[in-house]
Order: structure tokens, then sequence, then C-alpha cells
């Protein structure tokens, strides 16, 4: 059963642009995606979570390809592939620019062809372990009524995704509605580890201008087709397929430091040189690969294809969260984890296109071994949340009780009753 907060789709998959990395061309390996993605994260990766990522890759593709993701392709079926930040090769798969929303189609028709029930505005307030503290369900809300409910299950699998409506640091985000931590709340009062909970990823290029779409992803992509950043005197001040960090670093650094940003009613920003792309692959190249990135920008009058576009970075994705086995199990039995909510697969920065992939590959992981895990496991019959009065007595000794709800569901300015 999948209880999801929102309506099934709202989610930052559904969002996704740019892409999704697989070494599955004769000029790469596996061995050297590995090599780009523990460099990128400052080579602190769980080896044997990026070496399960790298390696089920390709295999990926294929599945996905097969269900019917329709991804850009020559006219002879080879996919078309791209670089992403800090790749050495072009292993970047993508559906124009709407990767996420093309695979998160396809997927969800697959959870309706096969009679998967989903319960829709419906939030995990609480994981519920038996007496023997394996995990065993989970305290359900109903987003409208308030109603609470119990779900009685063998395993469970965390897969709430990001953080981003936390706006941590005052950022904006180009995250979705319900990306609040849950997660790592969740999974952090029964007991299980977290890693590199400090390690945000800040995406270099969030759009600074207009405020309507302020924080909103400009995706890498744009830069993987030749666009340049260029600060206030029209000079291009550094590499444009950087890893994430250090991109967006050098941005602020180039506005606060450096006094190069250009002023917007936000802050400051520098240039996205999108011109350049038509300019290096010919004319009617943006429309054709980036389309959704023209309508963006086209809804308010500029023309990406003419005019440079103005960014700045957004809080973009968790590198860190819930630790896991390479079998997707947290350190709390029968709790398993999948996608953004897991700490580990990237160490503390993660590359372009690798986390559509670690949902496709770690989500597999975790739901084939979950259902293997339930089959020898008993339906639990003492359900407890002793854990919580655990956790509150913690929080009265080392005095860091805040006060605030968590999870929390909703970012504090959503509108409430
Ligand atoms: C704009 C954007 C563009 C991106 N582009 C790319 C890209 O091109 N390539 C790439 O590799 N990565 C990209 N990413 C990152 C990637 O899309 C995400 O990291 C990944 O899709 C997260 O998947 P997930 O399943 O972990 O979380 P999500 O897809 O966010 O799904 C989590 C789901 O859990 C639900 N939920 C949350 N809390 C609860 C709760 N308490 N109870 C019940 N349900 C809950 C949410 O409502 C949501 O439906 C992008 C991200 C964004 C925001």
């Amino acid at each position: 059963m999948i209880v999801t907060k929102l309506r099934i789709g709202d989610a930052n998959t559904m969002m996704a642009e740019g892409g999704i990395q697989a070494a599955d061309k004769p000029n790469d390996s596996p061995a050297i995606h590995y090599l780009d993605a523990f460099g990128g994260g400052h080579f602190a990766a769980k080896p044997e979570l990026l070496r399960k990522l790298v390696t089920n890759a390709p295999e990926a593709i294929q599945w996905l390809n097969k269900l019917g993701v329709e991804f850009d392709k020559e006219p002879d079926g080879t996919m078309i592939t791209t670089h992403g930040g800090g790749t050495s090769r072009k292993r970047m798969h993508a559906a124009k620019d709407y990767s996420g929303a093309e695979i998160m189609r396809t997927l969800r028709d697959e959870v309706l062809n096969r009679g998967i029930p989903v319960i829709d505005f419906t939030a995990a307030v609480e994981i519920i372990l038996d007496e023997n503290g394996r995990a065993s369900g989970a305290v359900l809300m109903n987003m409208e009524t308030k109603e609470l409910l119990v779900a009685r299950a063998k395993t469970v699998v965390i897969a709430t995704g990001g953080a981003g409506r936390l706006h941590y640091q005052g950022f904006p985000t180009s995250n979705h509605y319900g990306a609040t931590a849950d997660g790592l709340v969740l999974g952090y009062r029964v007991g299980a580890k977290l890693l590199y909970a400090d390690t945000l990823q800040y995406h270099p290029t969030g759009a600074a201008y207009p405020e309507q779409i302020f924080g909103a992803l400009v995706t890498e992509k744009v830069r993987s087709l030749g666009a340049k950043l260029v600060n206030i005197d029209g000079d291009v001040f550094m590499h444009p397929l950087e890893t994430r960090d250090v991109t967006a670093a050098s941005i602020i650094r180039e506005c606060s430091e450096r006094g190069k940003g250009i002023e917007t009613d936000q802050g400051t920003a520098v240039w996205l040189d999108t011109p350049m792309i038509e300019y290096k692959n010919g004319e009617g190249t943006i429309e054709k690969r980036i389309p959704a990135m023209m309508r963006m920008f086209g809804k308010y009058g500029i023309d990406i294809r003419k005019e440079p576009i103005l960014v700045y970075p957004t809080l973009h994705y968790q590198n860190g969260g819930l630790d896991i086995t390479d079998d997707g199990m947290t350190g709390v039995e029968n709790l398993y984890a999948a996608g953004e909510v897991v700490g580990g697969i990237h160490g503390r920065n993660r590359l372009m296109g690798n986390s559509l992939l670690d949902v496709i590959v770690f989500g597999r992981n975790a739901g084939i071994n979950a259902a293997a895990k339930a089959k020898e496991t008993a339906i639990p019959t003492s359900l407890t949340l002793k854990h919580i009065d655990t956790f509150n007595e913690e929080l009265e000794t080392t005095d860091s009780a805040s006060g605030k709800a968590s999870p929390m569901l909703l970012p504090s300015y959503a509108r409430r009753k």
C-alpha cells in the first residue's frame, strides 16, 4: 500500500528536468561513473551503496525504456546523452527537460495497472514499532479531516523525499510543496541513524527573475547544452560544468565578495547566457531540447533564445539522510528507506542525474527486499509508541525541546484553518 501526503505525483520526482545518469556508452563504464560520483561527493559516499548505484544504472535505464519512458533518441534509436556537472563522459539520458514527469507518468501507470492501493492526502506522522523494536506500521493522518489512523505492516519503506521547504539559511527552493523532511523525523525518532544531515545542496541556477518564479529550477541541462555563467562585466567567471557545490559557491562569491552580481528586487544574480545554446548547436535547439525552460520564461515575456536570464542558487536537494545498508534497510529492523530521504549514496554532494537514478535503483532494491522480508514476517500484534515517550524524555534532559511540532507536513507559510 502506498500512502502519500498530497496526491500521488506531487513530488520532486515529477519536477525533475535534466535527466538520469547511466554509463551505457562504449567510451564509458560503471567504474568511470563511480569515480566521477565519488570525487564529486568529496570521497564521502558509502562505497557499497555507490557501487550498487552505478553498476545497476544501465539496467535501470533499460527497465524504464521497456516500461515506456520516451527517452530522447537519435533516428536510429540510440539514446542521446549529454554531460552534467562533474561528469567525465556524456551519460545523461533525458526526456527533453521534463524527464521526471515522463518517468512518473510511466511508473504511475504501472501502479494503477497493477492495482496497488494508493491512499492520497494521508501523511505518515509516526512509525510504529513492535515490542522487539521492529518497524510494524505507521500512524497516519488524513490531511483534510485530521483523523488519525493506524496502518499495521510487516515491513515499512520510507520514501518521503527531501527538505527544500524548510528553506535552510533563508534560501528559496526548487522543491515541491510537501518537501518538509518528514522522513528524517520519522526515522530518527525510532532510532535510525542520520548521515551527513548538514549537507544541503544549493543548485547553482535558480531563477532570480522574474519574481513569480524566484527559486524555480533552471536545469543544469541548460549549461550542458552550452550556456555560460557571466557576471555584470560580461565575463565568464568559471567553467559552467563544475560540480554543483563548487558552482553555487562561485556564483555566491561573485555576487558578494567580488561585487560582480546584477541587482534584482530579490537580491543579486548573475547572467546565464542561454542564446549561446543556439549559437553553438544551431537554431531550434532550445525549443527541441529544453522546451519547458523556454515556456517558463516565455510566460513572462522573456525569450531565452534571444536574451540571457538571471540566476542565483536555490535550495534543491538533501545530500544526507537516513543511513541504510545495501539491502535498503535502516538500522531499525523491517524499516527500509529509499530516495532523497537516504544519506550516504552520494557522499556530501550529489551530481546531476544521480538522484533520479538512485530513486529507481534503490527504490526497486528496497521494494524487492522489503517484500521478501515481509514473506518471512508475521503480522505484528503488539504495537507500541513507547519510543516517543523515550524521545520526549531525552529532549527534556538535553534541554533541546523547541516546542515545534514535527514532522512539519506543510511549509510554515501554508494556509491553515
Ligand atoms: C525541480 C527539480 C528538478 C530536479 N531535476 C533532477 C534531474 O534532472 N535529475 C536528477 O537525478 N534529479 C533531479 N532532481 C532531484 C530528484 O528529482 C529528487 O531527488 C528525487 O526525485 C526524489 O525522489 P523521492 O521519491 O525520494 O521523493 P519525491 O519524489 O519528492 O517523493 C516523495 C513523496 O513523499 C510524499 N511525502 C512526504 N512526506 C510524507 C509523509 N509524511 N507521509 C506520506 N507521504 C509523504 C511527498 O508528498 C511525495 O509525494 C530534481 C529535483 C527538483 C526539485
